[in-house]
């Protein structure tokens, strides 16, 4: 992760999966199915899991959905798909995971929302239920506080606390530390009930930026727990993935974050997985894990001689999406390459240098050649009606040479 330090966390066991600081950013996403739709549920899982999601969180909210969770775990393990699986509990978790105990066996990790556990003394005793259950099955637990859903007696005693205080705060901010004194209140009685820290991560998640910045880093500095990060209803498309990759780069940026979620509204003939996709590329440029090769591609500008530039940057990116999968297993390494598809000589031949191989298209009033560069020379000039054919041949040769394995 190059110049940041990772805040140092305990590792935290989620089945075959281990997050924490000595452990790269894990990246994590939740099904929209009805749990109780196995086919489906499991259909969107495998969807998930395939564009990199390495933890899958579903809902499990009743009866159903507990029981349609302990048969799809059971076929995706024969399946022999070993992704942790997460059942998020509302409400009624305790009850659920009492009378289901396939389900609680074969989840690896149980989500609990201290806001939504009850309430007084009920609050307490459902909680210690679902913690004792994971000590006793060995399973990981999330306390995920929300704000949507913050424990209402906790904010209500530190509103009063605050109105009597000399220095009263406003509201946001006895909300904030709301949210803070949630998760630890919660964590310091999961661990006084016995759950070891390694099967501890916490999440305070809020909507609004700032809130959500301002949290993490308080919770960070008051505990050691492993860390959840996600900016709740972040919203739909590219309202959604901006203001998520904001807000969580600031905290990554400090070393804040073991694993990571991205809360897209889905959108009609938009695949869940988006949100698997932004987590990866906001990973990746931040340069903290490579899942794929990257290609820096200019805008385009008045000196752009046609649309060929756009559609080769395109073309490239189309290709490498296609060839990772077969890439992935047979040139370790290549995640980390970098490609140039630049516009035109003002930028071109620099940016192309930069990458490992790169190709500059001729702007307009150019020569109508487009230099390649590999490793920083120039390699070879294309021209004709067959650029991104060779263009792409010189890169698959490229890859070959450098990454493929060397057999003994
Ligand atoms: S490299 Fe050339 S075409 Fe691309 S943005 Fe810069 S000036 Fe415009």
């Amino acid at each position: 992760m190059g110049l940041v330090h990772r805040r140092k966390t305990s590792v935290v066991q989620i089945g075959s999966l281990n997050l924490g600081s000595d452990f790269p950013v894990r990246v994590q996403s939740m099904t929209d199915t009805p749990t109780s739709d196995v086919q489906a549920t499991l259909a969107q899982t495998r969807a998930l899991i395939a564009a990199g999601s390495e933890l899958v969180r579903w809902t499990v909210n009743d009866d159903a959905a507990a029981k349609g969770a302990a048969e799809a775990i059971r076929l995706l393990r024969e399946e022999g798909i070993n992704t942790p699986i997460i059942g998020d509990f509302h409400f009624n978790g305790h009850i659920l995971l009492r009378n289901n105990p396939r389900t609680a066996q074969r989840l690896d990790k149980y989500r609990i929302n201290p806001g939504n556990v009850g309430k007084g003394r009920l609050h307490d005793d459902n909680f210690a239920q679902i913690v004792k259950i994971a000590i006793d099955k060995g399973k990981a637990v999330r306390i995920g506080v929300n704000w949507g859903s913050l424990d209402q007696e906790l904010l209500t005693e530190l509103m009063d606390a605050n109105a009597r205080s000399s220095k009263p705060k406003d509201f946001s901010e006895v909300t904030r530390e709301a949210m803070v004194q949630s998760a630890l209140r919660s964590a310091e009685y999961a661990l006084k009930l016995g759950l070891p820290k390694t099967k501890l991560v916490l999440s305070v998640k809020m909507s609004v930026l700032q809130d959500m910045v301002a949290v993490y880093e308080r919770l960070a500095a008051a505990c050691d727990c492993a860390l959840h990060l996600g900016l709740t209803e972040a919203g739909a498309d590219i309202k959604g993935a901006v203001s998520s990759a904001a807000a969580l780069s600031i905290l990554l940026q400090q070393g804040i974050g073991d694993t990571i979620r991205v809360s897209l509204t889905p959108q009609p003939k938009v695949p869940r997985s988006k949100e698997v996709e932004v987590c990866k590329e906001l990973l990746q440029s931040m340069g903290f894990r490579y899942f794929a090769p990257s290609v820096t591609s200019c805008p385009g500008c008045g000196r752009t001689a046609s649309n060929y530039f756009q559609y080769l940057a395109q073309d490239i990116n189309s290709h490498i999406k296609l060839k990772m999968p077969l890439w992935q297993k047979q040139y370790p390494g290549v995640e980390e390459m970098k490609i140039a598809v630049m516009g035109c000589v003002v930028n071109g031949p620099g940016e192309s240098r930069h990458a490992d191989i790169g190709i500059s298209l001729p702007g307009s009033s150019e020569k109508p050649i487009a230099p390649v560069y590999m490793d920083g020379k120039e390699h070879k000039t294309l021209k004709g009606d067959h650029i991104k054919e060779e263009f792409i041949d010189i890169l698959e040769d490229y890859i070959k040479k450098r990454y493929g394995k060397v057999s003994l």
